[in-house]
């Protein structure tokens, strides 16, 4: 065997942003400063949001997100289970409840009637995850949950690129949470950004991402800066660097190129895959676009001939990268012992799903030639066991 191996995942980092990130660390100034304003305008004019704070990762806004909220300690939370772990260590970290939502069959986000039912002995605040950038309406979920629509967070680490009723994920809600992460569809290594249509909660925000330090606290070192500053707010420390930012800048240039290659991708995936047996392709949105941030497939044990663990084997063995996204999170000790045994299993649709779920390879870089190998490794695996 000597076709080269296709990698689950490989992060790309321009030329551009290689340049930026040594002629930041050449200027003198490399955390929080003109490089990270100029992102969150940068950013934001990308997404149309019209405020954008930049932080250092989506776990970080999350939590920011929710503290803001000013709920009580331990209101509940509601969020999908089928989701990532971190999104829901920061709703403890808020203080605050998880409250685990079943999985909908079809679209692996939570459907109307799942979001109901987890909101049945009442629900704060809900975080919603656009699951592989698939774009789901926060205002159905929130009418569903009887929720107020200000109280939903958006986990949007898959989302960007997504739109929802035409407008993009993150243009028109009170806390979009974005990711910068590796494998993020904008890779800058690790860094985050929360937009929101509310002026005064982005400053809040970016008082709470360095400590609760007043406004521009970042310019007590700078030539036209003062050390005075005062604390109002409880804060964190989850600012982004300037090193982070100018490297997020030079990404964002490529952003629609890549956009566009993660949908013909999924296109030509769905079209090989279409008529391979027991392979489930992912749903596509009626009308709104898809951020293709994953391509989850399902394998169906029976029809398929073969289970996905076998499957996930099998294709390492042929030099092809996969991934699960997501072990549900109730299924992981920690979440277990902290929501208790009877909250965990009441999920059956995520127990079901889960093992048949299967991420192939998905980013700007992979060539048409890998994602047919990929296809037709798969079929090869499927046809073997018919
Ligand atoms: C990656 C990811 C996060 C966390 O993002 P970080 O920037 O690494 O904190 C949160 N939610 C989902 C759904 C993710 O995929």
């Amino acid at each position: 065997m000597t076709a080269p191996r296709v990698p689950f995942c490989r992060t790309e980092i321009t030329p551009g942003a290689q340049q930026a990130a040594v002629r930041v660390l050449a200027s003198g100034w490399v955390t929080t400063g003109a490089e990270s304003f100029a992102f969150e305008q940068e950013f934001g004019a990308w997404v149309q949001a019209p405020y954008t704070v930049a932080v250092s990762s989506c776990t970080a806004a999350i939590e920011m997100a929710l503290t803001a909220l000013g709920l009580p300690p331990g209101a509940p939370v509601l969020t999908p289970t089928l989701t990532f772990c971190g999104a829901v260590q920061a709703i403890v970290h808020a203080g605050l409840r998880p409250v685990l939502v079943d999985t909908d069959e079809a679209t692996l986000t939570v459907s109307a009637e799942g979001v109901a039912k987890a909101a049945r002995n009442g629900a704060a605040a809900m975080v919603i995850q656009h699951m592989a950038g698939y774009p789901v309406d926060s205002v159905e979920l929130a009418a569903a949950a009887g929720i107020p629509e200000g109280n939903v967070v958006e986990d949007a680490a898959h989302g960007l690129g997504a739109t929802v009723g035409g407008q993009p994920v993150g243009s028109i809600c009170r806390a979009g949470c974005f990711s910068f992460y590796a494998t993020k569809n904008l890779p800058i290594g690790e860094g985050g950004a929360i937009t929101t249509t509310d002026g005064g909660l982005a400053e809040r925000w970016r008082r709470m991402r360095l400590h609760g330090m007043s406004g521009d606290s970042w310019r007590r070192y700078h030539r036209s800066g003062t050390w005075r500053y005062t604390v109002e707010d409880a804060g964190m420390k989850a600012n982004l660097t300037d090193l982070q930012a100018a490297i997020g800048r030079e990404q964002l240039h490529r952003l629609r190129t890549w956009q566009r290659r993660r949908t013909a991708i999924a296109a030509r995936y769905d079209a090989q895959l279409g008529s391979v047996r027991g392979l489930g392709l992912p749903p596509r949105p009626a009308a709104d676009m898809h951020a293709w941030h994953l391509y989850i497939v399902r394998i169906h044990r029976r029809a398929f001939g073969m289970d996905r663990d076998m499957v996930s084997e099998r294709l390492a063995e042929a030099g092809i990268g996969t991934s699960v996204h997501f072990i549900p999170v109730h299924q992981l000790p920690y979440f277990r012992n902290l929501l208790g045994w009877d909250a965990c299993s009441e999920l059956p649709a995520a127990d079901q799903i889960f093992p048949q779920l299967l991420s192939l390879p998905l980013y700007p870089g992979l060539s048409d030639s890998d994602v047919d190998r990929v296809c037709e490794a798969l079929a090869g695996l499927a046809a073997r066991t018919a």
